[in-house]
C-alpha cells in the first residue's frame, strides 16, 4: 500500500523541505526495491535506499512520501533543477510533434541549434563544429575516434584518477579497477596512463607535475604515436582532484607543439557547475575537443564532441552516428536546459554555492581533522577523509558518514580513487536554506560516527 494519496508533481513547485515520515526505505520502496533484487541484475547496484516519484528544487520525494534533500543531481545531471518547467514543456511539445526519425536519415533543426550553441558556447575563439550522441562514455569513444582518424596515430594518454566511462574503450581509459574494471577485461590496446598532478598528495607545482607527466609520456608512449590526450579538468569520479595552476595549460602547450589533440573530458565539469560555463576556462586552457553529457540535457540522454573544425571534419561521412544520437526530445531539453543556463543566472549560483560550501566544509575541516582536504571548484566540492596522523585515505569514514547522512533525508555521494571523498553536486536550483540544513546534517553525522 502506498503511504502517499497522491505522487506530487516534480519540479520547484515541490515543498522544499526535508521530511521523513518513515526510516529509509520506507514501505512501499522497500517493496519496489524487493522487486529490483529480483529483477534487475547486482551488477547495477545502488546507493539510496528509496524509490523516488518526484524531484524539483533541492528534493527528492519517495514512494513513502520521504522528502529528502538532493546534494547530488543524480551525478551532476539536473544541474537547471529536477523537471524544470522550461524543460519539461519542451519535452512534452516535442513528444508531441515527433519523437525520432535519425538525424542521419531525416535531419532536423532543433540537433543543429545544440550545436550551434556549444560551438559558441565551449572555450576557444576558434571555428568549431558539434556531433551528439547519447552517453559520455559514447562522446569519449567518438573524441578518440575523431582524434585517431585526424592525426593517423594510435595511442592515447589518459591520467590517474580518470573516469571516462565504462564502455570497452573508456574503461581502459578510466583509472579505477573496483567496480569499474575488475573482471570485464580484456580492454581496448594502445591506452596509456601518466601522473597527474594531485596537489593534496604528490605537493608537485604545476609546472613538475606537468614535466613529469610529459616526460613519461614521451619516453613510454613517443609523440609520435600519439593521437591524443584526454583529461577531466577535474577529475570527477577520480575524487574532484583540482590540478595545481600550470599543470593543464603545459599539458595542452605539448600537444599543440606535437600534434597530438588535446580532448578535455567535462561530462561531470561542464554547464556552469564550477562556475563557470566550462572548467576550461578556469584553468586558461582551450581543448581542441570537449566532451560533454551529464548536465546538458537536465536528465534525457544526449552527449556531444565539440572541436575545432578541421579535427571534427577528418571522419569520412557516414563515419559518426548512431541511431538515437541527437535525439529530438534530448535536443528539445538541451535547448531549454541551455536557456536556462544563460539567461536564468546559473554560472553566478554555482559560484553562490560554491562559495557557502567552501565557507561550511571549511569550517567543519578547522574543527576535525580527519577531513584533510576540501577542494573543487563552484557546486562541485568535496572532502576527503584521512586518519590525521598518517594521511592515509580513511574510506570507512567517508562510507558511514554518507550512509549516516543518507539515512537522516540528505543525499550525498562518495568519490575517489580510494573511496574516501564526499563529493557534494547540489543542483543549481537548492536554496540556501536546504543547503544550508544538508550541511548541518553532514556535519552532525561527522560528529557521530
Ligand atoms: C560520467 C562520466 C562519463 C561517462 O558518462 P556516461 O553518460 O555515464 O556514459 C565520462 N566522463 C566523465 C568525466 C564522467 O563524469
Amino acid at each position: 500500500m502506498p503511504l502517499l494519496d497522491t505522487i506530487p508533481a516534480g519540479g520547484p513547485a515541490l515543498a522544499q523541505e526535508r521530511r521523513l515520515v518513515t526510516p529509509l526505505p520506507g514501505p512501499r520502496s522497500a517493496e519496489i526495491l524487493a522487486r529490483k533484487t529480483d529483477a534487475v541484475p547486482a551488477g547495477v547496484a545502488h546507493t539510496v535506499p528509496i524509490a523516488a516519484v518526484a524531484a524539483g528544487g533541492g528534493i527528492v520525494v519517495d514512494a513513502d512520501g520521504n522528502s529528502l534533500i538532493d546534494l547530488g543531481s543524480g551525478i551532476a545531471v539536473t544541474s537547471v533543477g529536477n523537471a524544470h518547467p522550461k524543460v519539461a514543456a519542451a519535452v512534452a511539445a516535442q513528444a508531441a510533434q515527433f519523437t525520432h526519425t535519425c538525424f542521419m536519415i531525416s535531419p532536423y533543426e532543433s540537433y543543429i541549434e545544440v550545436a550551434e550553441a556549444l560551438n559558441r558556447l565551449t572555450p576557444g575563439g576558434f571555428a568549431k563544429k558539434t556531433a551528439l550522441f547519447n552517453s559520455g562514455a559514447e562522446a569519449v569513444e567518438n573524441a578518440i575516434k575523431i582524434a585517431r582518424k585526424h592525426t593517423g596515430r594510435q595511442a592515447v594518454v589518459a591520467f590517474e584518477h580518470g573516469y571516462h566511462g565504462r564502455t570497452n574503450l573508456t574503461m581502459a581509459l578510466t583509472a579505477k579497477a573496483m567496480p569499474y574494471k575488475s573482471g570485464f577485461g580484456p580492454f581496448a590496446p594502445e591506452v596509456y596512463r601518466a601522473p597527474l598532478s594531485y596537489p593534496f598528495r604528490d605537493g608537485l607545482s604545476g609546472a613538475d607535475a606537468a614535466t613529469r607527466a610529459i616526460t613519461q609520456i614521451e619516453k613510454q608512449v613517443g609523440a609520435e604515436n600519439l593521437a591524443a590526450v584526454i583529461i577531466e579538468p577535474i577529475q570527477g569520479e577520480g575524487g574532484f582532484i583540482v590540478p595545481a595552476d600550470g599543470f593543464l595549460p603545459a599539458l595542452a602547450e605539448w600537444c599543440r607543439a606535437n600534434g597530438v589533440v588535446f580532448i578535455a573530458d567535462e561530462v561531470q565539469t561542464g554547464f556552469a557547475r564550477t562556475g563557470t560555463m566550462f572548467a576550461s576556462e578556469q584553468f586558461g586552457i582551450e581543448p581542441d575537443l570537449v566532451t560533454t553529457a551529464k548536465g546538458i540535457a537536465a536528465g534525457l540522454p544526449l552527449a556531444a564532441v565539440t572541436g575545432r573544425a578541421e579535427i571534427m571534419d577528418a571522419a569520412h561521412a557516414g563515419g559518426l552516428g548512431g541511431t538515437y544520437g541527437g535525439n529530438p526530445i534530448a535536443c528539445a531539453a538541451a535547448l531549454a536546459a541551455i536557456d536556462v543556463f544563460e539567461n536564468d543566472g546559473m554560472v553566478e549560483r554555482a559560484q553562490q554555492i560554491g562559495a557557502l560550501l567552501r565557507e561550511r566544509l571549511n569550517a567543519l575541516a578547522a574543527a576535525d581533522s580527519r577531513i584533510g582536504d576540501v577542494r573543487g571548484r563552484g557546486a562541485m566540492t568535496a572532502i576527503e577523509f584521512v586518519d590525521p596522523a598518517t594521511k592515509a585515505p580513511d574510506a570507512a569514514l567517508a562510507g558511514a558518514v554518507a550512509k549516516a547522512c543518507i539515512a537522516e533525508g540528505v543525499i550525498v555521494l562518495t568519490c575517489g580513487t580510494f573511496g574516501n571523498v564526499i563529493r557534494f553536486l547540489p543542483p543549481l536550483s537548492i536554496g540556501d536554506e536546504l543547503l544550508n540544513e544538508g550541511l548541518d546534517v553532514v556535519a552532525g553525522a561527522l560528529a557521530a560516527v
